[in-house]
């Protein structure tokens, strides 16, 4: 066993700006993405990934079943 601790090769790490966009003429998806640019305002980027995952995982109303 020789492993040598070198760091890990290429990550590619999500970029802050690769965010899910907000569905077009989804009111919901609409204030979760201007509350995204609050926190992001704010610096509080532990709201905004909350505010990423909410905007991915909103059904925008589609059947809602
Ligand atoms: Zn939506």
């Amino acid at each position: 066993m020789d492993h040598t601790t070198t760091m890990d090769g290429p990550v590619h790490l999500p970029l802050p700006d690769r965010e899910p966009a907000p569905a077009e003429g989804c009111p919901t998806c609409g204030e979760l993405a201007a509350w995204r640019e609050a926190d992001r305002r704010r610096g509080d980027m532990s709201a905004v990934t909350d505010r990423n995952v909410e905007i991915r995982r909103h059904p925008h109303g589609e059947g809602g079943r």
